[in-house]
This record gives C-alpha cells, structure tokens and sequence, in this order.
C-alpha cells in the first residue's frame, strides 16, 4: 500500500427525514440562542418558517444569498448579523446560502449550522469562493467549515427535477477528481467510491420520480460523501476548467460542472485507466464515456453552446487556463484540451 496522510475534518453530521426539527436543539448544544436564519430571496418562505420554529432562539432573517458570494451582500450581512446581536448562523439553502454563512464566519467567527437543500457539498468543506468587483477568489480556513450540518431530505423534495440532476453530477465531479487526487488517502477513496454509487443509483429514479423519498435520501447521503471529498483532497483539472469557464464567462455552476464532467474525465482516464476503474465499473465501459451516456440518458445539459458560451471564447479559455498550471495526472497540453473544449461546447461524446 502507498503512504499517505488522512486528517479528519471535525463536522456534526445529523441525518435523516424531519432532522430540521431538531434544529433548535443544536443551536442550544453549541451554548448558543441567538440565530441569524440566512436564505436566498427564492427560499425565504422556508427561512421564515423555520426562524418561526426556532421561536426565541432566532432574532431574524437575512433572505438575500446569492451565487458566488459578493463581497457587497457579505457586508450586508454581516451588519445584520450585529445589528441583530446574533450568535450564529443557520444556512437554509444550496452552496450559495452556505457560502454566504461561511463569509459571516470567516468575518466575525460565527458559529454555522447547515441545512443543505441541494447536492453542492459546500456544507462540509472548509472552502470559500467570493466575488469583488468580478474577481473570484477562494479562502481556505478551519475557521469556514460549518460546525453543524443538518441533512434532511425532506427539504429536497422542492429542489426542481432539473437543478437536482446537475446538482448531483456536481457533486460527482468532487468525488471523481477525488479518485485520482494527489493527496488522495484509503478514506477518501472508499467515500469517493461510496458517493458515485448512491448518486449513480439515485439520479436517475429522481429523474423518473422527483419526490421519490428513498431516491432523495440516497442522493443527499451521496451529496454528503462526495462534499467530504472536496473538503479532504485536491481538486484539479475539472474543477480548475469549471472555475476559469464560470469565473470568466459568468455560465452557471452546477450546470458547467454536468457538461465538463464526462470530457475532463475522459481526458485524464488517458492518462490514469486504473484510478477511474471504480467509477468505470459504475457507469459501464469507460469512466468518461460512461459518464457521458449517464447524462445523456438523464437529459442534463450537454453542450457548452447552450449555457451562454460562444464559440470565440474556445481559444481564449484555452490560453487562461494553460496560464494557470496546476498538477494533473495527464499534463495539460493546449491541442488535447482545446479538442476537450470543443467536444463539451457542441456536446460530442468523448473519445
Ligand atoms: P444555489 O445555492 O445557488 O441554488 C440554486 C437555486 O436553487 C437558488 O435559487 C436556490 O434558492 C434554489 N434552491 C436551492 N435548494 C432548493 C430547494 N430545495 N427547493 C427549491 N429551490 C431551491 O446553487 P448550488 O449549486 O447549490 O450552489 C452553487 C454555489 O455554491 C456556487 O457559488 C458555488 O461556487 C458554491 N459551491 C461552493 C463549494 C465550496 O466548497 N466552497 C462547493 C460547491 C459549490
């Protein structure tokens, strides 16, 4: 066996159907009573119902999370969470509600209990990505990883059929790059493993059946194993390719994540066949192929052109992301990766 390192990122993992209730009870075991309730504008029902569950223990509701963490509504909130003389965080959302708490913490120290409602992983990562002035920039610090993360399925049920696909292959894109990670140890592999199966088996019942309550369970598990991948070991070409194609061409996250998994896997299976066996085996024949029929089958989105890319900008996402080396186990090399780009941009199966 290979040596390796494992630390061990110290989250309270809670989950199960009708787990938000117990809320309330983990802010009073943090030895804390005073919650912000943080909500995107679209989820603010859902922060209003739950600030009225937790009664005494929430002093109020900051509903205006939004992607990618502007450093302008960080400040926002971060004045209302002193004004409103709060001791914590709860995060009702999907990564950019948790995103928005991780920034609060990372100013003032605020605890952070999670609640996920998608299957971005951010909850149990100590990663943050924010914006200023169109800048993306990405933080890592003990001080981001939320102490508490509640996961109840239930609370995915409104989650539209079309986010939960591109959400969950999100989420494979962390437990895939995880497989081949340079800092990769036993553990992050068995839950880099476990998390494609669960999202493998639930994405497409989901698909067939979006409130299918064991389908839903099985994908927020698999969210849950896949987000701890992201957190464990190191990220490279997918998700270095995502951040220079979202962060420059404003295309949505999730969505960019679901058309480059199939092409940037494929292109590191060249190089490392046997690392990607174990998802290969999951998807059938080849791991970046495999992966392509998978989306295919599930009608997520499968072309570049149809997320707001133009053809002019193949070249130039080229240049800027060769400008930026970074390990990968197959060299990135500017003619293989701009027949990867062109391959996502008119959704063309790997080869
Ligand atoms: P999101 O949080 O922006 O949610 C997308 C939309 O779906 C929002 O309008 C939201 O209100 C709505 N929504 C969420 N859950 C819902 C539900 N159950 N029912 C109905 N509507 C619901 O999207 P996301 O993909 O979860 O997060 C993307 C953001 O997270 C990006 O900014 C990305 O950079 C960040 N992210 C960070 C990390 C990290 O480790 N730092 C990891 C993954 C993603």
């Amino acid at each position: 066996m290979d040596a390796f390192v494992c630390t061990t990122l110290a989250s309270r993992i809670v989950f199960g159907a009708g787990k938000i209730a117990q809320t309330a009870d983990e802010i009073r075991r943090l030895g804390l009573s005073q919650a912000l309730v943080l909500a995107t504008p679209q989820q603010e029902a859902e922060a209003k119902t739950l600030s009225a569950q937790l009664g005494d223990l929430a002093v109020g509701i900051f509903a205006g999370a939004v992607m990618h963490t502007p450093v302008e509504v960080t400040e926002h909130a971060v004045d209302c969470y002193r004004q409103t003389k709060a001791d914590c965080v709860v995060s009702l959302g999907g990564g950019s509600t948790t995103g928005l708490g991780k920034a609060i913490a990372l100013r003032t120290g605020a605890p952070q209990i999670v609640l996920p409602t998608t299957y971005a992983g951010s909850e149990v990562t100590p990663i943050l990505g924010q914006t200023e002035n169109g800048l993306k920039t990405t933080l890592r610090g003990p001080e981001i990883l939320p102490e508490v993360v509640i996961y109840d399925p239930e609370l995915t049920y409104s989650l539209p059929i079309g986010i939960s696909l591109t959400s969950g292959l999100n989420a494979m894109a962390h437990a895939a790059e995880g497989l081949y990670a340079q800092d990769r140890n036993p553990v992050s592999t068995l839950m880099a493993r476990e998390g494609l199966r669960a999202m493998i088996e639930a994405l497409p019942v989901l698909r067939a059946l979006p409130t299918d309550s064991h389908a839903r369970e099985t994908a927020l598990y698999g969210s849950w194993l896949c987000g701890t991948v992201l957190g464990n070991v190191g990220m490279s070409l997918h998700h270095k390719l995502c951040h220079t194609l979202g962060g420059s061409l404003d295309l949505p996250h999730a969505e960019t994540h679901a058309v480059l998994l199939p092409h940037t896997i494929a292109y590191v299976e060249q190089a490392v066949p046997e690392l990607l066996a174990p998802l290969a085996a999951l998807v059938g024949g080849r791991a970046g192929t495999g992966l392509w029929d998978f989306s295919a089958n599930l009608g997520a989105p499968m072309r570049l052109a149809d997320l707001g890319m133009q053809e002019a900008d193949l070249d130039p996402m080229v240049e800027l992301a060769m400008a930026n080396p970074y390990w990968c186990p197959r060299p990135l090399e500017a003619a293989p990766l701009r027949a990867l780009l062109q391959r996502a941009f008119s959704g063309r199966r790997p080869e």
